[in-house]
């Protein structure tokens, strides 16, 4: 039985046993793997805070075949959580999005872009003025791209042409966008110029230079990032979790 070893971001643990807790985590190398360590929940683990919520960790394991759960040898901490996750509003926003990480992640298929893109959300999130709801949005946009659930909205969803940027666009039931020509269509509804703009920017940018731009959570963000759960339900087929909670308004929309 070979021992893997990979770094990741820890997602999230919960106990198990008396001693031991299930951990969730996202590797550089192999995707998501959950796995038991044993003895976590002792008080002198040798695990201690390598895997806790949100660190960055060097982790080694050994898989059995056919079974789910790996089984965690050691863990060593590259980058603490406990400055950002002492604070509640990253837990509720990272709670939720590495919900979705785990929903839209198949176990065992590494995505080392994902996986940067993860890590990367994460250390922006870690300077305590950077915008948490810009962070999301931007998380979300790649999490839906990367996983292949982002509609094409390169060009217009009716007709074909390419969308402008700066003009107002509308989008269809089925989420894809359309151009201004076709907005008369019934089920289109608007999206604004700077939505757009907004979504144009977070595939162009690192998440600190979108944080940096957004701060301030203007109401682009949150246009956007309704749509973007729409997305997500249409591709999870229920609806988003915890999100409600976080932002129920946008999500009525
Ligand atoms: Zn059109």
């Amino acid at each position: 039985m070979p021992v893997i070893e990979s770094d990741c971001i820890i997602l999230k643990s919960y106990g198990l046993s008396e001693a031991d807790r299930i951990v969730v985590f996202f590797t550089r190398d192999h995707g998501l793997v959950r796995g038991v360590a044993k003895g976590a929940k002792r008080l002198k683990s040798k695990f201690g805070s390598s895997i806790e919520p949100f660190s960055e960790s060097s982790v080694s394991y050994f898989q059995k075949d056919a079974v789910e759960l790996v089984s965690i040898q050691s863990a060593d901490l590259r980058r603490a959580s406990f400055d950002i996750a002492s604070r509640p509003e990253f837990l509720q926003r990272f709670a939720y999005l590495s919900e979705l990480l785990i929903i839209f992640s198949q176990p065992h298929d590494p995505n080392e872009t994902l996986y940067r893109m993860v890590r990367s959300c994460i250390e922006t999130a870690s300077d305590k003025d950077a915008s948490l709801e810009a962070i999301g949005v931007y998380f979300e946009a790649w999490l839906l791209r990367l996983s292949g659930f982002m509609p094409d909205w390169k060009s217009c969803g009716n007709c074909g042409r390419a969308l402008d940027a700066g003009v107002q666009l509308g989008y269809i039931s089925d989420l894809h966008l359309v151009c201004a020509n076709c907005l008369h269509l019934p089920n289109a509804r608007e999206l604004s110029a700077s939505a757009f703009a907004a979504y144009s920017a977070t595939q162009r940018t690192t998440p600190a230079d979108f944080a940096a731009k957004y701060a301030g959570d203007p109401t682009e963000l949150r246009e956007l990032s309704s749509i973007f759960k729409r997305i997500i339900e249409r591709a999870i087929g229920r609806p988003v979790p915890l999100e409600m909670s976080l932002d129920a308004g946008a999500f009525t929309g």
